[in-house]
């Protein structure tokens, strides 16, 4: 984030405009929606306010050299269509501290102008750093047609009944879901489609907020915890059901392998515990974790456990569920994308191909020892395709179990290492190959899928079609 979006209150003082033409016009309508006194130096020889219609009372006309003119009181200068007086002024402006944009000019602005949503008090801005107006605009399109019509009616209607309300209910965490329940409920319906007046006589009508916003007979809501499934790392592989209740935590407990990505897509307020173990080093432990979430959960909190890929697929959901059932927590859960389907997907491997691959089996192969515990006998199928999590560092035993029970040297096989981030690898070649395949990557999580319709991924092909090139080149 190169700029920060911020709203300015425009009625504070005058703005300072400079500049003719259809360009100017533009600033002084946007400047004028938002209420703006404004001083306009009319580069072009002529005011023309026409078309601006009450708005005009707040432009004043200015004369003279704006090069010279006194700029106490005033908060912003903007510079639209105004060619090299522009640049003059805006240099004048760093000069005194004042914050100046200058249209499509980034080195001479100190401030930019988003794309704008306006829905009267829900406003929503778009950037782009100056990038790309383009995109902003595309961006802007979209949102457009997201928000309801009225989600501004909705968001003043909640504003000039917050204070009385609010004083009703004592906890923040209880005020926060009261509004919650009428932003998402019927009430919040009623206003969307205008009928302003049967809204608030059904929220006149709550006897007790406290209980609307689900208190129980301690004062204290309904803790509750989510266990979502972060997916392998693209942000956007997230469910709209874990974003959603990402976006309603009041805490999240992540792991290790959930990506910055992910995280920033946590409410801001929200507060955020690691608890996750990393190779080689222990995290706080299971139980210690379980605790946290069942505590969380009485304190009348709504928490998050995110968890890369799924949390059913070699995540240690199943335990963390069996504690919160024992100790009577809510509890939902969130499928994610794991980490075998992740790959699949980004280097075109199959999984199961039409009388070729007829099974698949996820296995993990975390330390030597539980490479040992595998039957390899159960996997030599060739119609099975065979996926094991945490099995870098035991490659050797798993190439070996897979040999000793009569799987071909020769089946294909992929390290697929970060998959779905920006540093995604590949290597593929044969069951033979693979110690040697997981040296040539530069670091986990990585997962193996052995099998046939690994001859099917995109950097099988490429490397076949890059040895193929190589024999024809070779000299005869
Ligand atoms: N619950 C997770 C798996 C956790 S076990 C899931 O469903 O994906 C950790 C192992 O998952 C890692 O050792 C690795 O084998 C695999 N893994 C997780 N994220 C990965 C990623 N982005 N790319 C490749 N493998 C990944």
């Amino acid at each position: 984030m190169r700029y920060l979006p911020v709203f300015l209150d425009l009625t504070a003082g005058p703005v300072l405009l400079l500049g003719a033409g259809e360009l100017a016009h533009a600033k002084l309508r946007v400047l004028a929606s938002a209420g703006a006194r404004i001083r306009w130096y009319a580069t072009g020889g002529h005011h023309d306010v026409s078309g601006l219609g009450g708005d005009a009372a707040r432009i004043e006309l200015a004369q003279g050299d704006p090069l010279q003119a006194d700029l106490s009181g005033v908060i912003a200068v903007v510079c639209a269509g105004a060619g090299n007086l522009g640049v003059a002024m805006s240099l004048r402006a760093r000069s005194l501290g004042l914050p100046v944009n200058v249209m499509d000019d980034l080195d001479h602005s100190t401030f930019i102008f988003p794309a704008i949503v306006d829905r009267g008090d829900v406003v929503v801005a778009i950037g782009t750093g100056g990038t790309s107006p383009v995109v902003a605009r595309r961006l802007r399109e979209k949102i457009e047609a997201l928000l309801p019509a009225r989600v501004g009616d909705l968001a003043s209607f909640i504003g000039e009944r917050r204070k009385s309300i609010n004083a009703r209910i004592a906890e923040m965490p209880l005020r926060r879901r009261f509004w919650e329940r009428v932003i998402d409920g019927p009430i919040g319906a009623l206003v969307l489609s205008g009928r302003k007046a049967e809204a608030e006589a059904a929220l006149d009508g709550i006897d007790n907020p406290s209980a609307y916003a689900g208190a129980n007979e301690q004062g204290l809501s309904r803790g509750h915890v989510t266990l979502v499934g972060a997916g392998p790392g693209d942000p956007d592989l997230l469910t709209v059901k874990g974003l959603r209740a990402l976006q309603d935590a009041d805490v999240v407990f992540y792991d290790e392998l959930v990506t910055s990505e992910i995280l920033d897509r946590i409410r801001r307020d929200a507060a955020r515990m690691p608890v996750g173990r990393r190779v080689g080093k222990p995290g706080i432990g299971q139980d210690a974790v379980n605790k946290l979430l069942i505590e969380a959960a009485r304190a009348g909190k709504r928490a998050v456990r995110l968890k890369g890929g799924d949390a059913y697929v070699f995540g240690r959901g199943g335990e963390e569920i069996d504690a919160l059932r024992a100790a009577g927590v809510n509890y939902t859960i969130v499928p994610g994308i794991t980490a075998g389907l992740g790959a699949a997907a980004q280097f075109e491997v199959p999984l199961t191909f039409r009388s070729k691959a007829l099974r698949i089996t996820f296995l993990t192969a975390h330390k030597e020892r539980d490479a040992e515990a595998v039957d390899w006998s159960a996997l030599t199928d060739t119609k099975m395709t065979v996926v094991v999590y945490m099995g870098m560092t035991a490659a050797p035993s798993v190439r070996a179990g897979l040999l000793a029970a009569g799987r071909s040297p020769k089946t294909p096989v992929g390290v697929f290492a970060k998959v779905t981030r920006a540093d995604a690898q590949a290597a593929v070649g044969t069951l033979d190959q693979l110690p040697e395949l997981v040296g040539r990557i530069e670091g986990g999580p990585a997962i193996l899928i052995i099998g046939d319709v690994v001859a099917h991924s995109a950097p099988w092909r490429r490397q076949n079609l890059s040895q193929t090139l190589a024999q024809l080149l070779e000299p005869a």
